[in-house]
């Protein structure tokens, strides 16, 4: 599932070819991709001839921005996909196609999501606001800060792994980039989020934001089905080092890295770096 790296990617594939152009029309060909309150035919209707004002991003949502006061949420999940062109630029990439937006450049963007777990969403810019409000600081803003996380952490008694995960506490990560953080803060997963000490909080607070700034330099990670516009691939899956290399060698002291299910979701760790 796309975290912000790969969604703030997208973002900035799309972004200076979407703003300021005009939604022709909109062709939905599987209708459970659009997420209420609209169903396929009031969403198509609600954009067509409306303007593009800019391209957003917030945790792991890509915004479309409108001139009408309302915001499209698109929530990749697993197999979201974009290409933009006057045709399908690689019909073999893009097999699923779910919808078509038409643009008034004589192009289309293509969604083609092959699972159909994520979707569209359209809300007027009040509501959308309402819900932001809720989510957690982003961790690449400027005035992100270790009191923030610790805060964060402070307050759950839940493992770090799943605190770093709740986008209520923190914006933007997931499975993978929880563990590449936890690794390189050199803090173990299953510590309760209120027992991180001090320094561990300041290492861990590094480390999220490094971790996701060297993983937005590679385009995010092209794991399963992640793909940049167009198709293009996210490098940092070679950059990895905990995550999906359970039994190797921990590339810092050679012990096997672990692999442990926590709240349902993999987490990766090496048990002599993060004791
Ligand atoms: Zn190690």
């Amino acid at each position: 599932m796309p975290e912000l790296p790969e969604v703030e990617t997208i973002r900035r594939d799309l972004e200076p070819e979407l703003s300021g152009r005009v939604i022709t029309d909109v062709e939905v060909h599987k209708a459970d991709i659009v997420l209420p309150p609209h169903d396929a035919r009031s969403f198509g209707r609600a954009l067509r001839r409306r303007t593009v004002v800019s391209v957003g991003r917030r945790a792991k949502y890509l915004l479309f921005y409108l001139d009408t006061d309302s915001v499209v949420q698109v929530q990749l999940r697993m197999s979201g996909r974009f290409a933009l062109g006057r045709e399908v630029p690689d019909p073999e990439e893009f097999r699923h196609i779910a919808a078509r937006f038409r643009l008034d450049d004589g192009r289309t963007l293509f969604y083609d999501d092959m699972r159909r777990l994520g979707g569209f969403r359209l809300l007027a810019r009040r509501d959308w606001d309402l819900e932001a409000a809720r989510l957690g600081p982003e961790p690449l803003e400027r005035g992100y800060r270790a009191a923030h996380l610790a805060d964060a952490l402070a307050a759950t008694r839940s493992p770090v792994k799943n605190a770093l995960m709740d986008q209520r506490r923190l914006a933007g990560v997931g499975n993978i980039y929880a563990s590449e953080a936890l690794f390189r803060a050199r803090v173990d997963p299953r510590l309760p989020g209120r027992d991180v000490g001090p320094d561990p909080v300041r290492r861990l607070h590094r480390a999220v934001r490094s971790v996701l700034r060297d993983a937005l330099r590679e385009a995010g990670t092209s794991f399963r089905n992640y793909r940049a516009v167009n198709g293009r691939s996210g490098a940092f899956q070679f950059s990895l080092e905990v995550y999906g290399r359970e039994g190797e060698p921990c590339r810092k002291c050679g012990s096997a890295i672990l692999r442990i299910v926590q709240a349902g979701r993999s987490t990766f760790f090496c048990p002599s770096c993060q004791a």
